[in-house]
């Protein structure tokens, strides 16, 4: 049997991490074998948790690479995986390969970077997929329909040159809305 590809994007705090709970626990109640993966960035240890913003939390497995998440794939009928924007570009075909062998693939992740860009292997993921969900969040500033992500070191709108990470600066990020994403100085 063919399996599918699901895909929930959207700005940070629109809900992805508690959407991709309730999924696996409705096919955990069916009584499917599912997992979450996550990419290790820095957790020394395998296990970790996906962590909504409003607390509910799930079990994940953390991999060190792609063909680490293939492997270990092969033991599950429904397989998510969470902060898909870490992973290298090889998880696009990774991802297709499972749903072809008739595993039912959720992927979640941000769908554009601060600087509202196509954060990437995500626009990829959006054209295979067959079901896509796009989330939205309330805006920080004016409470409407935040659809980016933006992000503010030492209270100000991030540079969009230069580093991710800013040493020595306190960086936040918060939902905004079309009107209210301030970009960065140097923004062209
Ligand atoms: P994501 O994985 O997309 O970052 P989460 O599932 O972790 O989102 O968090 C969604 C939850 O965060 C909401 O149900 C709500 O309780 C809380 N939340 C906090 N700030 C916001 C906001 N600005 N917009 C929407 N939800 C918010
Ligand atoms: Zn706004």
């Amino acid at each position: 049997r063919g399996g599918w590809l699901e895909v929930i994007c959207g700005p940070m705090f629109s809900g992805k991490s508690e959407e991709m709970i309730r999924r696996l626990r409705r096919a955990e109640i069916a009584g499917q074998r599912v997992v979450i993966f996550k990419p290790r960035i820095d957790d020394r240890y395998d296990a970790t948790d996906v962590v909504s913003h409003a607390g509910a939390s799930m079990r994940a497995a953390a991999v060190e690479s792609v063909p680490e998440l293939t492997a270990r794939a092969a033991a599950y009928d429904v397989v998510g995986i969470d902060e898909v924007q870490f992973f290298d570009e090889s998880i696009v075909a990774a991802a297709l390969d499972l749903a072809d062998r008739g595993l039912r693939v959720i992927i979640s992740g941000l769908d554009q970077d601060f600087r509202r860009l196509p954060f990437g292997v995500m626009p990829e993921l959006l054209a295979h997929a067959e079901f896509v969900d796009k989330l939205q969040a309330v805006c920080h500033r004016c409470g409407g329909t935040a659809t980016t992500t933006q992000r503010l070191v030492d209270g100000r709108p991030a540079p969009y040159s230069g580093d991710t990470v800013v040493v020595g600066a306190a960086e936040q990020y918060e939902a905004r809305c079309r009107d209210c994403h301030e970009a960065g100085a140097d923004a062209v």
